[in-house]
C-alpha cells in the first residue's frame, strides 16, 4: 500500500475510452490511473482506495451511471474531486452534472491539451506536451 496521494479513479465503461485516458495520465502527470467500469465500482474504489485524488466520471455507464455515482461519493467525499466526461452532451448537461456534484467538466472526443488544462486548472501539476 502507498501513502502517497496520487491515484487518479478513471470510471470508464469504454474501453478505447480509458486506454485514452490512461495513456495521458501516464505520460503527461504524476497520477497513478486505477479503473472502474461502471458507477457501483467507482462508489466502491473510493471507499475502498486510499490515495484517490481525482476522479475521471463517465456519465453514460451501466449498472449505475456517472451521475448517480457522482452524488454519492460527494456525499462521502465531499473534497474529492470529480470531472464528468460524456460524448452525449446537450446543452444544459453541464449544469446537471454540476448540479449533481461535478467539479467539472470535459466533452468527448477529449483533446490532450484541454484534459491537460483541466488537470492544471485543478491543481495537478503535467508535463509540457511536445510536440509531435
Ligand atoms: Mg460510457
Amino acid at each position: 500500500m502507498t501513502s502517497e496521494n496520487n491515484i487518479v479513479l478513471i470510471a470508464e465503461d469504454d474501453e478505447s475510452g480509458f486506454q485514452v485516458l490512461s495513456f495521458t495520465v501516464e505520460r503527461y502527470t504524476n497520477l497513478k490511473p486505477i479503473r472502474a467500469k461502471n458507477g457501483q465500482e467507482a462508489l466502491m474504489a473510493c471507499r475502498n482506495t486510499p490515495g484517490i485524488v481525482l476522479v475521471l466520471m463517465d456519465i453514460k455507464m451501466p449498472l449505475m451511471d456517472g451521475k448517480e455515482a457522482t452524488r454519492l461519493i460527494k456525499k462521502e467525499f465531499p473534497e474529492l474531486k470529480i470531472i464528468a466526461t460524456t460524448a452525449y452532451a446537450l446543452y444544459g448537461d453541464e449544469q446537471i452534472f454540476r448540479a449533481a456534484g461535478c467539479d467539472d467538466y470535459l466533452a468527448k472526443p477529449i483533446r490532450k491539451s484541454a484534459f491537460l488544462e483541466m488537470l492544471q486548472r485543478h491543481g495537478f501539476e503535467t508535463r509540457r506536451i511536445n510536440p509531435e
